[in-house]
C-alpha cells in the first residue's frame, strides 16, 4: 500500500491537519528513540529470561520447595515484563506507521491534532486530553 516515494515526498511540504513538518519530525525523533529503548530492553529481557530457564533446567534435580517457588515467581514476573515491553514495543512500532500514513496525532474523539507536548509525554496516545477526560467519566 505504502511506496516509499510517497513518505519521503511528503517531507517539507507543509502538512495536512495543521501540524508543522518540524513537529512531524519532532515526534518521529522521540518514537524512534522510544522503539529502539524498547527494543533493546525487549531483547535483553529475552535473554534474561533464557538464562533463568537453563538455570532451572540445571538446578530443577537438587531443588527443595521454597527454591522453586521463588523460582517460579521470578520467572512469571520475567515473563509479564517481556509481555509488557512487547506490548510498548507494538505500539511504539504502531505509531510510527500511522506516522507515516499521514493519521498518527489526530485525536480519535475530535480529531484534531493532539497537542505535541502530550504526545512527547504519551507518544501512543490516540486522544486529546480533553477527549480522554469526556471518555473517562463516561466509562465511570
Ligand atoms: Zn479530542
Amino acid at each position: 500500500m505504502l511506496v516509499n516515494g510517497a513518505v519521503v515526498a511528503g517531507k517539507g511540504a507543509s502538512t495536512a491537519k495543521g501540524r508543522s513538518a518540524e513537529e512531524f519530525e519532532q515526534i518521529r525523533v522521540i518514537l524512534q528513540g522510544r522503539f529502539e529503548d524498547l527494543d533493546r530492553e525487549y531483547e535483553e529481557a529475552v535473554a534474561q529470561n533464557t538464562r533463568l530457564r537453563l538455570v532451572e533446567i540445571g538446578d530443577a534435580a537438587g531443588d527443595d520447595q521454597a527454591d522453586s517457588g521463588s523460582k517460579t515467581a521470578e520467572r512469571d514476573a520475567a515473563t509479564s515484563l517481556l509481555r509488557t515491553l512487547l506490548d510498548r514495543r507494538t505500539q511504539a512500532e504502531h505509531a510510527l506507521q500511522r506516522l507515516d500514513d499521514g493519521t498518527y496525532g489526530n485525536c480519535e474523539g475530535c480529531s484534531n491534532p493532539i497537542p505535541v507536548e502530550r504526545l512527547e509525554v504519551f507518544p501512543s496516545a490516540t486522544t486529546c486530553v480533553h477527549c480522554k477526560q469526556v471518555r473517562e467519566r463516561r466509562a465511570s
